[in-house]
């Protein structure tokens, strides 16, 4: 199964500075962010296929566009035909048919964004190169971590070089910029997306592909690390009840200072932080038993302390089993809140189709789980960060597992034949906008009357 046609026009970040608004407040306005664009669309609800109707390119005064006819048919602008291929100049008020008559088609009208509120969207600060440098490369930071207290910045790549190299020679880890002891370690998306931006203000500041995957093969960091000198484990015990209520980084770690299945932390061995439990584990990458997930790609302990035969205990957080286990060995008996985008409607005949089916819920996602591991199902949209290298046994966390859930309900409901769908369910349309729908979000009236679980045929940037 593949799945195609999720959104017709080329990805971008630009604002939005013009929209096709639907006439039929059934369906949904066009938003158009890009200075050029192919608007694609089905022309008739009933047929999947669909056709470039339309290119519309903003004009250099900002506030007028031309549009050009793809279609093979002719197109109404303001009422004058527009053969295929020819173009015509809209301004804001424009009305847009797209075929040769009014009566069975859609009407938009083209409406421009006041400048004004352009230009607040666009509002930029200024940042100097050099202060988004790494001081180790002097290159624009590339996968930016954030050290701790001194917060200074590195790229990923060094600073992992740095820390392997510091660990095998001394006790501590030092700042490569000033010197301070590090304690901490982390990823830093807000200046991940400005180096990002800056690379593409400046494309000569980029680097090579080579140079690039060469320092992603050193990164080491993927979720936050407690580096280097615990403190002493016996005398935080006593006060870990006192510590509980604290940010939680100082929680002991159970190997620090006990040897458990062959392994003891010393004080250069770096920790990850549980994101379940907020205790601590040593990152190790001499076995393969998972430390992350790899969904979200964050920390959780439960696979790593059972392996280590530990159970919970007064004095360590750790999470059970429970929290962090394959996906095969997980069960569910309810679906998860915000299955098919969150409409209820759409979450009500999942149900019920599946108690009509005389299934339970967990027999239809063991049975998907399979199709899953066999390869069977289009991954494009699977919500995991990895989506991959996913297979039944992958450890994924409790978040993981619901989004994978209402990923393969999503292929449930769009492979099942019409008539076994609840009675009242075939009767509804199919919605152009499908899954990417935004008035499923704020019209019951909409949600309730048209079917959501279908691929998109119509519409762009959604
Ligand atoms: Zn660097
Ligand atoms: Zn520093
Ligand atoms: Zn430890
Ligand atoms: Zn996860
Ligand atoms: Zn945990
Ligand atoms: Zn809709």
């Amino acid at each position: 199964m593949v799945e195609v046609g999720e959104s017709s026009g080329a990805k971008n970040s630009q604002e939005i500075w013009a929209k096709l608004v639907s006439l039929d407040s059934r369906y949904s306005d066009v938003d158009i962010s890009s200075d050029e664009i192919v608007i694609c669309s089905e022309i008739r609800s009933s047929c999947v296929d669909k056709h470039e109707w339309c290119k519309i390119s903003r004009n250099s005064d900002l506030c007028s566009a031309t549009v050009q006819n793809m279609s093979s048919n002719a197109i109404l602008v303001n009422g004058a035909v527009v053969q295929n291929e020819d173009t015509i100049v809209i301004k804001c008020g424009s009305e847009i048919v797209p075929g040769p008559d009014r009566e069975g088609y859609l009407s938009y009208r083209f409406e421009v964004m006041p400048r004004s509120e352009i230009r607040m969207k666009q509002l930029k600060i200024s940042v100097d190169v050099e202060h988004a440098k790494c001081s180790i490369c002097l290159n624009i930071w590339h996968d930016v971590v954030t050290v701790a207290p001194c917060l200074h910045n590195f790229c990923n790549g060094c600073f992992s070089e740095w820390l392997r190299r510091s660990q095998d020679r001394h006790s501590r880890v030092l700042c490569p910029q000033c010197r301070a002891v590090v304690q901490f370690v982390g990823r830093n998306h807000f200046l991940h997306n400005i180096a990002e931006d800056i690379i593409k203000a400046d494309p000569s500041l980029k680097r090579s592909d080579e140079e690039v995957s060469l320092l992603d093969s050193y990164a080491l960091i993927q979720s936050n690390l407690v580096i280097g000198s615990r403190k002493d484990p016996s005398r935080k015990r006593a006060h870990l009840l006192v510590d509980e209520e604290n940010d939680g980084i100082d929680l002991p770690c159970p190997q620090c200072g006990t040897e458990l299945g062959g392994f003891r932390c010393n004080q250069n061995t770096v920790h990850l932080q549980c994101n379940a439990c907020g205790g601590m584990m040593p990152s190790r990458t001499d076995i393969s038993i998972p430390q992350h997930c790899l969904g979200c790609d964050r920390a959780f302990c439960g696979a790593y302390w059972r392996a280590q035969r530990l159970t919970r205990g007064d004095l360590h957080s750790i999470c059970s089993h429970e929290a962090f286990k394959p996906i095969s060995e997980r069960t569910i008996s309810r679906i998860p809140d915000a299955v098919h985008e969150n409409n209820r409607h759409e979450r009500d005949i999942t149900e019920r189709c599946i108690i009509q089916m005389g299934k339970t819920l967990q027999d239809v996602i063991s049975d998907w789980v399979v199709k899953l591991n066999n390869r069977e199902i289009d991954r494009t949209r699977m919500p995991l960060i990895h989506a991959e290298m996913i297979s039944a046994a992958t450890h994924i966390c409790n978040d993981c597992f619901d989004n994978l859930v209402s990923f393969l309900l999503y292929w449930f409901r769009i492979s099942m034949p019409k008539h076994l769908l609840p009675s009242d369910a075939p009767k509804r349309e199919d919605c152009w906008y499908g899954y990417s729908c935004r008035t499923q979000h704020h019209s019951e009236d909409h949600a309730s009357k048209l079917n959501h679980v279908c691929r998109p045929t119509r519409g762009t940037n959604m």
